[in-house]
């Protein structure tokens, strides 16, 4: 085994993180944390810690870590057939039986999956085929893509800026021309404090309205929304909103791809956020819940009205031009079989709304009064307490003060992972689905502890 220090100098010296800050850590300025373990809802990393990761890596280990079961599929997926391409329709008995078991947890109206490898992968490919949609209803014009601030799509060329958040864009010449950015639907950041919730939801829906107006209907192609923000902070939509927004683009006859990334396969207590708010997407993005991350593997779930006007595209020119060597790549198929009967079997969707909802009313009964405290927010297995300078305004701190990176840093402290959310100090949850109430109440503990620390 490597020593601690060889392995520090080697990761400096040769590897590049994602999201990273690529000077302090080449410099040996910030944390290298080597993660060796983990089991259940908890982690550990080379120096002994025993941490309990409160965001389940990247909101993706749903099933909890060292799930036994996941991890035989995968090997003997590896040893009977570790590859075979999915082109020309080529299938494993993995991917045609996940295929199915996707497709059966899916709204009804919903057709077929096309399996990527990651969130930002199964995006592009929905952009794509937004694209050649339009394209075979013979309406080359209508392409561009509404997608909102604070929304997070992924960190490709299109994904990335559909993406709202202004660190995916600046200096790398994003956002791409075809995007444009709609309101945030945050109540607790609406432009005015007056404004009751289905004033708000009107605001946003008449916003939207606006904007098509000024580019023409006939130029937009599709919305595309979380249907509960997840990385600009864990916003749970205000009541109303998607059905408001839904008659928006049904008027304009704009496609709505729901990017369900984080949501999918149970994190809010239903199998969908569709199902969740009502909303009936014509495409949706899958990716994290799938496979609980034991391999990379996305999908990319049409509806039955965008398939039958594919279909006749492939009719006029042949094969679709668009795939990826991994497509429907069979460990990962094996692993998302494995997964979503674990899912199935260990009633997790349940568990994730019973035990989402006490991890929910534990921290607001916890730190929402607290004078530095402006939301508790959250459904389901996704939580977020939001700080502010001023209570009554709602003011930002200086973002010099890296608030939420120190009550993150202070939660840690406590044993405990929490991830601090970027646009505004937010420290965000998304545990498990397997979390139990005592393990909801050691996170509403730490963040409690923490918030001491810092604020006092
Ligand atoms: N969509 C959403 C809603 C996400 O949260 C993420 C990742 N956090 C992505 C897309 C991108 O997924 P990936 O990082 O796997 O490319």
């Amino acid at each position: 085994m490597l020593r601690n220090d060889q392995l520090d100098q080697w990761d400096r010296e040769n590897f590049f993180h994602p999201s990273t800050h690529m000077g302090q850590h080449e410099r040996g300025e910030s944390a290298n944390r080597v993660i060796t373990g983990g089991s259940g809802v908890y982690i550990e990393d080379r120096n002994g810690n025993r941490l309990l990761d409160g965001f389940a890596g990247l909101y993706c280990v749903n099933v909890g870590y060292g799930r036994q079961e996941i991890a035989d599929a995968i090997a003997a997926q590896a040893k009977e057939l570790s590859y075979y391409h999915a082109y020309v329709g080529h299938g494993t008995e993995a991917s045609i039986t996940l295929a199915k078991m996707v497709m059966d947890r899916m709204p009804e109206h919903m057709s077929k999956v096309y399996f990527g490898l990651g969130g930002s992968d199964a995006n592009e490919t929905n952009i794509k085929l937004v694209w050649y949609y339009n394209n075979i209803l013979g309406r080359p014009e209508k392409k561009k893509i509404i997608s909102r601030w604070r929304g997070y799509h992924g960190s490709g060329l299109m994904t990335g800026s559909l993406t709202g958040l202004t660190p995916f864009h600046n200096k790398f010449d994003l956002p791409l021309s075809q995007v444009l950015h709609t309101e945030t639907p945050s109540y607790f950041r609406r432009p005015d404090l007056d404004m009751s919730e289905a004033d708000f939801v009107t605001h946003c829906a008449d916003k939207l309205e606006e904007m098509i107006a000024a580019e023409g209907a006939d130029t937009i192609a599709a919305f595309i929304g979380e249907p509960m923000l997840g990385t600009g902070g864990i916003v749970p939509p205000p009541a109303g909103y998607w059905n408001a927004i839904q008659a928006v683009l049904d008027k304009h006859d704009i496609l709505l791809i729901a990017d369900e990334v984080v949501t999918g396969f149970g994190r809010l207590g239903t199998m969908t956020g569709s199902a969740h708010y009502g909303l009936k997407p014509d495409i949706i993005t899958i990716a994290k819940g799938l496979t609980s991350a034991y391999a990379p593997l996305s999908g990319s779930v049409i509806s039955d009205k965008v398939w039958q006007v594919m279909v006749k595209g492939s009719d006029e020119m042949g094969p679709i031009g668009h795939g990826w060597t991994y497509s429907a790549h069979p460990i990962g198929a094996a692993a998302g079989v494995a997964n979503l009967k674990l899912v199935d079997d260990l009633g997790l969707v349940e568990n994730a709304g019973t035990v989402g909802a006490y991890l929910n009313e534990k921290m607001k009964d916890a730190v929402a009064d607290h004078p530095q405290v402006g939301d508790v927010r959250g459904e389901g297995m996704l939580c977020a307490v939001e700080f502010v300078d001023d209570k009554a305004s709602r003011k930002f701190y200086d973002p010099s003060r890296k608030i939420g990176p120190a009550v993150s840093a202070a939660v840690l402290k406590q044993g405990v992972i929490g991830r601090a959310m970027p646009q505004g100090d937010i420290l965000g949850f998304a545990p498990p689905l397997c979390l139990t109430r005592e393990e909801a109440d050691k996170i509403v503990d730490a963040t409690r502890a923490a918030i001491t620390e810092v604020f006092g």
